[in-house]
């Protein structure tokens, strides 16, 4: 082991990376929760997809379930990040729940333009990954007319009964390059489709893949702070490697191995944004360990987007009591 030590030189972080307003906003809903109503408080799905962030609520009372079947009566009930279907939203306020909504405003936004155009009669091409929670509560706010497309070749299959009256929408999370090209196939085949008047890829999507192509020009080997099941997290290494940069994502610090470094000095280090920056840190020192004397911040936009806390929670003085 010793003799592969020493390989890494230099650190260079990419701006912006981690966090973003919608995973603050969830995270500070669920300890919010804690403080004002006590443990346990239940969450619906992993309020980001986060591996650290998930256990360290765990420790502090919050409980994960996927099935509104397994909370009981009376609970307190957060929705995740994510976003829920109308069925789910239905379900909690049949069996009662106090429910505090930590869906990214972000994701409602889209919500709101499906149940808006489709009182207009419009059905729907949702571009997305099948099985995300985000996809099934997007999709799910509509009992039918919504139409999940993957990749180029799904487009081919859509049947809509008005060509002059489909729309699309799409994950917020994907690659923004894919996102793209499934775009023009859609448009190709429904040259009267009307698209979002922002794209739905959010901004932090956005901002952290343009820093890893930045990133990945100036590095051997760029390592992503990220758990598995985080869309924006895969989508940051995928855009690296497509760039004929190595690239790794990484749950946490001990996952890193040195071998990974031979003939690669240069290291690039981002965060998806469910990612802490403490993971980011672990990551860092973990890199000095095998041998970085430099550790640079790329230029990069700065962020400052806060999302409100919902109505019940957004009592500051109350959090810090
Ligand atoms: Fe909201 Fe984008 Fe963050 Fe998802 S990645 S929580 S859509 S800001």
């Amino acid at each position: 082991q010793e003799s592969l030590q020493g390989h890494v030189e230099e650190v260079v972080l990419a701006q912006p990376r981690g966090f973003c307003a919608g995973v603050d906003r969830a995270i500070e809903i669920v300890e919010r929760a804690l403080a004002k109503f006590g443990a346990p408080i239940y969450v619906r799905h992993e309020i980001v997809h986060n591996t650290y962030v998930v256990n360290d609520l765990k420790t502090k009372g919050a409980i994960f379930i996927e099935e509104l079947s397994d909370v009981p009566p009376g609970a307190t009930l957060v929705f995740s990040a994510h976003g829920v279907s109308q069925a789910v939203r239905a379900e909690a306020r049949e069996r009662g729940f106090e429910v505090f909504d930590a869906t990214c405003p972000l994701v409602t936004k889209v919500h709101v333009e499906v149940a808006k155009l489709r009182r207009e009669g419009y059905d729907f091409i949702m571009i997305g990954h099948k099985g995300h929670p985000e996809v099934e509560g997007t999709m799910g706010q509509l009992t039918e007319g919504i139409h999940l497309v993957e990749d180029v070749a799904d487009v081919a299959g859509v049947q809509v009964p008005d060509e002059s009256r489909i729309a699309v929408v799409t994950q917020t999370t994907l690659s923004v390059d894919d996102a793209a090209e499934i775009l023009r196939a859609v448009k190709q085949r429904f040259p009267l489709v009307r698209e979002p008047k922002k794209q739905d890829i959010c901004y932090a999507t956005q901002n952290r893949q343009d820093a890893v192509k930045v990133l990945s020009g100036e590095v051997d080997i760029v390592i992503v702070v990220g758990s598995p099941t985080s869309s924006n997290s895969n989508r940051l290494r995928e855009v690296a490697q497509r760039l004929g940069t190595a690239s790794y994502m990484v749950d946490s610090a001990d996952e890193i191995e040195a071998a990974w470094f031979e003939d690669r000095p240069r290291v690039g280090l981002t965060a998806g944004a469910s990612a802490p920056e403490l993971l980011v840190d672990a990551v860092i020192a973990r890199l000095k360990e095998l041998g970085a004397l430099s550790v640079r911040k790329m230029p990069g936009v700065e962020e400052h987007i806060e999302f409100p806390l919902p109505k019940g929670l957004g009592d500051k003085a109350m959090a810090e009591a």
